[in-house]
């Protein structure tokens, strides 16, 4: 299936020497000839969601996109999809929230022009943008064993990686803040090019969106960093989105028996359709600890554990009703800052269990994200389900509020409609 994307979404820029005559706020800019635009070189004029006060409505507003510096490319987006950590940096106060600022972390876009030095795409270009960096020649980059570049490491930083400035403006002239290096929730963007992926047009742009974070991330800390073996018994703390993509993930690696375990019973029926085979609800244990029901199911505990919550309380449960001799805990949640791990010394001395923490699932972007959307296309990775909402960029705040709620596990948002 192919997708016009000459057409989809294409609000046509507005150059910077055009905005004056433009009175506000109009989008009199879709009206315009686009064809005399200079793609990649002058301001755009497009929306963006704001997020201008912490847990408040996003305000769609004009914005102004500057383009693209050295190493930079600027993005079209097609659609996004909404992700956990928006809401939770959503909510922010002060000190930690940052505002007024563009969040948005998962998507999929066309590329509109590129900065000095981009060699890797170039207009029309269809690209998923992460929020992890493959800059392709740190130390780490080079190497197999990490998806953790060291040149520009994970940040929560509200500039571009490279430059330190932001591209957003609004139209009194004022800096928006970047989000992730990202910041999907704009109908034009600017992404360094270290987080941008060349990918297939032909792949949907709507399941596309999913693996920039949530989804990669869950089957990446099956296939990649615990790399469950055929046969095998997996644990999974917590059925949100992140908890059925390690099932999804465990699923396709073959294992045997996939248990999943929620405080909230309302999820199990969805479990079931990710390959989850046995379900446990850890708030109706009475006198036993989730770790003791798991060693006793498992007769010695599961040959992997993944944390899909964040609570070091949690990660400790999970590591005592992993196997010994080969059992593997890994841990996805996050915790708040500064949190402490207490864990049993003898487990790991003893008892040879070992414990990792997976971010992006371990992914290398620039690499796995291609056999991501390759097993999708064969039918093996099942990126259908996770979609059960779709609706307009105008509407985006209701995707805030059916996260919010639990009534969805990913929704789409396209910004044409
Ligand atoms: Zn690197
Ligand atoms: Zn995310």
């Amino acid at each position: 299936m192919d997708f016009n994307y000459k057409t989809m979404n294409r609000r046509p820029p507005l150059t910077q020497s055009q905005d004056d005559a433009v009175s506000s706020p109009s989008f009199q800019i879709s009206l315009m000839d686009e064809s005399s635009a200079v793609t990649g070189v002058q301001s755009i004029r497009c929306r963006a969601a704001v997020c201008r006060k912490p847990g408040e409505p996003l305000v769609i507003e004009e914005i102004s996109v500057a383009p693209p510096m050295a190493r930079e490319v600027r993005i079209r987006i097609i659609c996004t999809s909404l992700c956990h950590t928006d809401i939770s940096v959503w909510k922010l106060k002060d000190p930690l929230g940052i505002v007024p600022r563009i969040l948005g972390h998962e998507a999929f876009g066309v590329v509109e022009g590129v900065g000095e030095d981009v060699n890797e795409v170039k207009e029309g270009d269809t690209v998923i943008p992460t929020f992890m960096a493959d800059c392709g020649d740190c130390e780490d980059c080079l190497s197999n064993n990490s998806n953790l570049c060291s040149k520009f490491p994970f940040s929560m930083s509200s500039v571009m990686p490279r430059h330190g400035t932001s591209r957003f403006t609004d139209l009194n002239g004022e800096v928006i803040h970047h989000f992730l290096y990202v910041s999907s929730f704009s109908e034009y963007t600017v992404v360094d090019v270290a987080y941008v992926i060349k990918v297939d047009p032909a792949i949907p742009p709507n399941r596309a969106c999913l693996l920039s974070c949530g989804v990669a991330t869950g089957v990446g800390a099956a296939w990649k960093t615990a790399n469950v073996k055929k046969g095998s018994t997996v644990a999974i703390f917590g059925l949100g989105s992140i908890g059925l993509a390690v099932a999804e993930g465990a699923r396709l690696c073959g294992a045997s028996r996939i248990i999943g375990i929620d405080i909230n019973p309302d999820k199990f029926e969805v479990a079931k359709k990710f390959g989850v085979t046995e379900l446990l609800n850890s708030g109706r244990l009475e006198d036993k600890s989730v770790s003791q029901v798991i060693n006793e199911m498992t007769g010695g505990g599961a040959d992997y554990c993944f944390e899909c919550v964040g609570m070091a309380s949690l990660v400790q449960e999970a590591f005592a009703c992993c196997r010994q001799g080969w059992g593997k805990t890994i841990v996805l949640g996050v915790e708040k800052p500064g949190a402490i791990l207490s864990l049993n010394f003898f487990d790991i001395l003893l008892r040879g269990k070992t414990i990792m923490g997976s971010l992006y699932g371990g992914l290398k972007p620039k690499s796995d994200i291609h056999t991501l959307i390759k097993w999708y296309t064969e039918k093996k990775l099942e990126l259908d389900k996770f979609v059960t909402h779709e609706i307009g960029f105008g509407d985006i705040n209701e995707a805030f509020d059916l996260l919010i709620e639990g009534k969805c596990l990913r929704c789409v948002i396209w910004m044409n409609k």
